[in-house]
């Protein structure tokens, strides 16, 4: 499944590059392979380290171009679940992204499925916008948190 996702994603990302009219250049192909390597979620300096090995040649600058180039086009989204300071960069495969964030451990659950076609249609209608994608997340008290599940 990880390595469908994988695969998946890639796909999205090559064709949000190129109907944006941008080239998989071998920097873009190696920061993409960097984050799909890491997984889930990634700060840049995550990224940074990964790619000074893997390429010694890509500058930091060229990176960070990189990963906004990718959070415009919506290959990956900002998050801030680790620390509000810092982001940490979330894959978007099929286009979205979904979070149950704990406001008092700051624990994240994922989940896969979501309903929101019907209300990305209506946004489409009423804004004239073709939606593209979304970040879902709701904040939450997690069953460790809850006042009535520490007392078992
Ligand atoms: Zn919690
Ligand atoms: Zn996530
Ligand atoms: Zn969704």
């Amino acid at each position: 499944m990880a390595d469908c996702s994988h695969a998946d994603h890639h796909a999205l990302a090559l064709e949000r590059l190129r109907s944006a009219g941008y080239k998989l250049t071998s920097v873009r192909q190696t920061v993409l392979e960097v984050i799909h390597q890491l997984g889930g979620h990634v700060t840049s300096a995550q990224v940074l380290e990964v790619v000074a090995q893997t390429d010694p040649t890509i500058g930091r600058a060229s990176v960070f171009r990189t990963l906004d180039l990718f959070a415009r086009l919506a290959i990956i989204r900002p998050t801030f679940i680790e620390s509000s300071l810092t982001p940490s960069y979330v894959l978007m495969p099929n286009g979205h992204h979904h979070h149950v964030v704990c406001m008092t451990c700051n624990r994240v659950v994922e989940f896969e499925e979501c309903d929101l076609d019907a209300i990305a249609a209506e946004l489409e209608r009423r804004l004239n916008v073709r939606i593209q994608g979304h970040l879902l997340e709701f904040y939450a008290i997690c069953d460790h948190c809850l006042p009535s599940s520490k007392q078992g």
